[in-house]
């Protein structure tokens, strides 16, 4: 290693782009079709081609990295597919509003040639995301790399179309749906988001057809009365008992309607008789339904008043409504009007609101196949992690309603059916030429397009080259894993079950992992009005992309929400340094190492405990990726570099390397230096690939790269307890030393007197080994071990297991400050026998508490009462020292 690499700092924006390119250079990314090996494989959620990188993203496609590289280095023929999703309405959305500045609208374009447009945009704009991916370090298989809209999986869309239509799951029907008249077209229950908003209630007299009264109903729509076919009440409400069936007339429109009952009316809401505007509420729809009434249109796609709406069409609704309800007012027919708080259902793109309409639509019939997808689930053919999911996902589909997935948008996938100037209808693959029946070559393609999650359902096979049967399909299918966030788990994973089983008659994935929301520091939801969102690019920018991936990481705990802040980050930043520093100084003291293996006995005791702690370690860190518990396996890696590695090992070994004492010891120390870093830099690969790959290089020269290298696996046979049982014990008297000298305040540089009493043969023989340690770590000029003393005088005492630590006071120590100190500590622990005691003495706990709980309070209270004692010795000895 040459001097300048070793005294540069760590450059994350110079590593990080070098790397990258080099592992595209050799296709280190790329899946095998064919493979001996065992596979791995998941399926990356598309994101929206309009999409730029959000902490979301962020968040998971950092844990299917982790998860990609850690079995890649496994051996496993590992397949992470990458893609991007054409996004229907909101990529429509982007090119009309691109429109709007040139001042014209997608129907001056025509079709065709808005399509075309859209194209354009993707192939400028839609790679923008993938991008952004490749710098969070993302390990895809780029060559694989696939668009819902692509000729592949256009073709996997219409032969589930086909197949399904085929197999009477697919309809047409008269529908009610939520429709966005800013972006006219259908959008699912799912895509409307609601707000509490403050309106009205205006209750409105409607009078009997005979005079002989009137009924009043209460809306928070009075426009939609012009398509009013009838009024409800409930068939128990004893005030309407003598009127169900009676005619009252519809005021302003002036045309009788019925008086019906339904169980679906609830007397409490207002006077308990409602309106019935089938064509405006999909409740009204449903008893439409249930009493044959009529159902009228009142609006057109833009919620513009119709010709059903008589001198108030070509009204806006909300003029309309503001018309209606004077002219009520004038006419007599308004009673009241009262403040009343509703929630409005919003389109999720444009935040317009919905406007329920009734239209023709395309379905699909979901419940026989939800029900497969239930008993996969039932069975564990698809795990859901964390498991508290399967309750929701088993409630949701088994009230899953039909499935609209037609759309009255442009950009997507145009439904293939073809309709003949004959009347037949042609549901085909392939773009038929002429009609079967009559044989005329006039048709007219189905207008509408494919709901955006009818081709991401399919995404799990469509990817692998269905419905051909490609070698990826029998490789990868079932993928082995899902990460996704759990608000999909309905859009998306749900759908994919369903449309997995139908077509592949196998689960789409093995396990499904559902990671919660990253909010701010603070917990709240990240949005743009609020001002606390955190741009992933920024914090890759500022921090590199390592720390970054690494906080994401150390946070996600199963089924919690993730905290995020840049302070957050940045700590993980020292944490980077911390490594980057542990390599200069390991590289610096690798001079004159050959590679050689050394004796075993030229090992120290130092050395053995760092191998047995790596091999400790790579034990939990293995069991924590394999139960996706990023966390904690992220956790255990900190703890492992920065605590054992760091704090201790690269202390400890200091005076054997610095020392030209014993060449062997040198060396012994040197292998285990070089090969704990670089296995170190394995197991943090999967968190940390750009900073680990930059080190293997600088440690391991012979080209190779750390993200294809075996990841390393725990060996029983290495285990070494013995030399784990000593070091634990140094490293306890070491603290407690330490503690001594930090809480008495004594300064670092002062070198301290220390006797340590280990009546214990074996820690005696333990300390003795450990003398050079203890003397070394703890700046000691004159350690003694005994095997039994009386406590001297003037000391500060520690317990350490068996052994006892007596620091000497006299000439280091503030006396009077210690004496306070202890008195503190005697005054709580104190406080808390009482309690402890308190606690035992009452009745009701000794009866309700388990056994094991009391007798760990009665543990607790010896233990205590044993520190007390010592330290009430201790003050006895300081206020002898202080006389
Ligand atoms: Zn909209
Ligand atoms: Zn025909």
């Amino acid at each position: 290693m040459d001097e300048k690499n070793i005294s540069k700092a760590f450059e994350p924006a110079e590593v990080e782009l070098k790397w990258y390119q080099h592992w595209l250079e050799n296709d280190y990314f790329r899946a095998e079709g064919k493979s001996g090996k065992k596979p791995f494989s998941i399926v990356i959620p598309p994101p929206n081609v309009t999409g730029m990188l959000h902490m979301g993203h962020a968040l998971n496609n950092t844990l299917q990295d982790i998860m990609t590289r850690y079995r890649r280095m496994q051996g496993y023929n590992t397949l992470w597919m990458p893609g991007t999703d054409h996004a229907g309405i909101a990529t429509q959305n982007v090119v009309e509003q691109e429109l709007a500045k040139e001042g014209i609208s997608r129907h001056d374009l025509g079709r065709e040639k808005f399509i075309a447009r859209v194209w354009e945009w993707k192939e400028k704009y839609g790679g923008v995301i993938t991008n952004q991916l490749k710098r969070l370090g993302c390990s895809c298989d780029w060559s694989r790399e696939r668009f819902t809209m692509d000729e592949g999986l256009s073709r996997a869309v219409r032969e589930v179309f086909v197949r399904l239509f085929k197999d009477g799951l697919i309809y047409q029907g008269d529908y009610i749906v939520n429709w966005c008249p800013r972006c006219h077209t259908a959008i699912s229950d799912l895509e409307v988001e609601f707000t509490e908003e403050k309106g009205n209630l205006w209750n409105i007299r409607y009078p009997y057809a005979d005079g002989t009264g009137e009924v009043i109903v209460a809306t928070t729509r009075p426009e939609t009365m012009l398509g009013d076919t009838a009024v409800a009440v409930n068939p128990n409400d004893k005030r309407y008992k003598d009127v169900i069936g009676k005619m009252v007339i519809l005021p302003l429109v002036n045309k009788e309607i019925p008086i019906i009952a339904d169980d679906y009316v609830t007397a409490e809401f207002g006077t308990g008789a409602v309106k019935i505007t089938p064509a405006c509420d999909p409740a009204d729809f449903a008893m439409a339904d249930r009493h044959n009434l009529e159902i009228i249109r009142i609006m057109d796609g833009s919620a513009v008043i119709n010709e059903n709406g008589g001198i108030y069409q070509g009204q806006d609704r909300y003029t309309a409504r503001k018309n209606i309800v004077k002219d009520l007012e004038k006419a007599g027919y308004l009673v009241s009007i009262e403040d009343y708080t509703h929630n409005v259902g919003k389109c999720y793109r444009c935040k317009t609101d919905i406007e329920p309409a009734v239209s023709k639509q395309w379905f699909v019939k979901v419940k026989p196949l939800a029900k497969n997808a239930v008993a996969a689930v039932v069975k564990g053919k698809t795990k859901l992690v964390p498991p508290m999911w399967e309750g929701t996902y088993f409630e949701w589909m088994s009230n899953i309603r039909d499935w609209c997935i037609s759309r009255q948008i442009w950009w997507g996938h145009r439904i293939p059916v073809w309709y003949c100037e004959c009347g037949e209808m042609i549901v085909s693959t392939e773009t038929p030429d002429a009609c079967d029946k009559c044989k005329g070559t006039k048709l007219r393609q189905e207008e509408d397009v494919l709901d955006t999650w009818f081709s991401s359902a399919l995404w799990p096979f469509s990817t692998l080259g269905w419905p051909d049967k490609t070698d990826d399909l029998k490789t990868f299918y079932p993928t082995t894993l899902l990460v996704t966030g759990f608000d999909i788990l309905f859009f998306w994973v749900a759908r994919m079950m369903m449309m997995g089983l139908y077509c592949m008659k196998d689960v789409p994935f093995k396990d499904v992992y559902l990671h919660a929301l990253v909010r701010d520091e603070k917990g709240d939801k990240m949005s743009k009005s609020k001002g606390n969102i955190i741009d992933p690019i920024e914090m890759i920018e500022k921090f590199g992309a390592d720390s970054f991936r690494f906080t994401l990481a150390a946070f996600t705990a199963q089924g919690r929400d993730i905290r995020m802040s840049p302070e957050r980050i940045e700590g993980y930043r020292h944490f980077v340094n911390k490594i980057w520093n542990a390599t200069k100084f390991t590289l610096m003291n690798l001079e004159g190492y050959s590679g050689a293996k050394p004796a075993a006995g030229d090992y120290s005791l130092a050395d053995r405990w760092m191998k047995d702690k790596l091999n400790r370690a790579v034990a939990d860190i293995t069991t924590y990726l394999d139960e996706y518990r990023f966390n904690d396996a992220a956790a255990r890696v900190y703890h492992f570099i920065w605590n054992e590695l760091c704090d201790w090992y690269l202390e400890l070994v200091k005076p054997v390397l610095y020392s030209g004492e014993s060449p062997e010891k040198r060396a012994a120390a040197q292998e285990t230096l070089h090969s704990t870093l670089s296995t170190a830099m394995k197991v943090l690969h999967p968190f940390m690939p750009f900073l680990t790959e930059e080190i293997w290089h600088m440690l391991v020269k012979d080209g190779s790269s750390v993200m294809v290298s075996d990841f390393p696996v725990y060996d029983d046979a290495r285990s070494d307890q013995e030399a784990c049982d000593k070091m634990s014990l140094i490293i306890d008297v070491i603290s407690r030393v330490r503690n001594i000298r930090g809480e008495m305040n004594i300064h670092p540089s002062k070198k301290l007197k220390v006797i340590l009493a280990a009546p214990d043969q074996k820690a005696f023989n333990t300390m003795q080994e450990g003398a050079g340690y203890i003397s070394n770590m703890a700046r000691i000029e004159d350690l003694k071990i005994e095997s039994k003393i009386e406590e001297p005088k003037g000391v500060a005492t520690g317990v350490a297991g068996p052994v006892r630590v007596f620091v000497f006071l006299e000439g280091v120590v503030d006396i009077a400050g210690e004496q306070a100190r202890l008195e503190k500590e005697i005054a709580r622990i104190s406080k808390d026998l009482a309690n402890i005691s308190r606690k035992l003495a009452n009745s009701d706990f000794r009866e309700k508490a388990a056994e094991a709980v009391i007798r760990k309070e009665q543990t607790r209270f010896q233990d205590l009462q044993g520190k007390l004692e010592i330290l009430n010795g201790a003050l006895e000895r300081l206020k002898k020292i202080a006389v």
